[in-house]
């Protein structure tokens, strides 16, 4: 067998060359959007020191606002609290899912975010669809005024998971 098959010496150069290492195993591409966008974010979610922003996270908030705004028929959609403050537990509130997609899409360069903006704009627009104005957002100031998808009517989250 040669020494110094081309092919191998591509492979060494290509090894080398690679401008990140990864402690985890390289991630699968996230439902809807490209490779190289799922590798955007993957690597901004990789570096990133924010607690709720963690391996994963956008794949799972994607999913979660997906899901919520899933049930057919025209009946709303009440957003609500989620008791546990922890960084998975939190994604339950849709809002809070929200809020990550928010973070991450300003971390981004600018294709990969125009491209999970599309995605998220679309979520948006359902979201604001099927949930309705809160009434009181304006009074009940210590409800996040400054981001829109917390002037929505919120629920219990008992009753929207059908406990009660
Ligand atoms: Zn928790």
């Amino acid at each position: 067998m040669p020494r110094n098959r081309p092919g191998a010496l591509r492979a060494a150069r290509r090894v080398r060359h690679r401008p990140f290492r990864w402690d985890t195993p390289s991630p699968d591409r996230i439902h809807g959007l490209s490779a190289r966008t799922s590798l955007a974010v993957h690597r901004f979610e990789a570096l990133s020191n924010h607690y709720y922003v963690f391996p994963g996270v956008t794949d799972r908030a994607l999913r979660r606002y997906r899901e919520f705004l899933t049930p057919p028929g025209r009946r709303p959609r009440y957003p609500f609290l989620e008791d546990c403050g922890c960084r998975g537990c939190s994604l339950l509130d849709v809002r809070h899912a929200r809020d990550v997609l928010g973070a991450v899409l300003r971390g981004l360069p600018r294709r990969p975010r125009a491209e999970l903006g599309r995605l998220v704009a679309a979520l948006d627009a359902v979201y604001l669809d099927r949930t309705l104005p809160d009434p009181f957002a304006d009074v009940r100031r210590e409800w996040r005024p400054d981001v829109w998808w917390y002037r929505r009517l919120e629920g219990c989250r008992y009753a929207a998971t059908g406990v009660v």
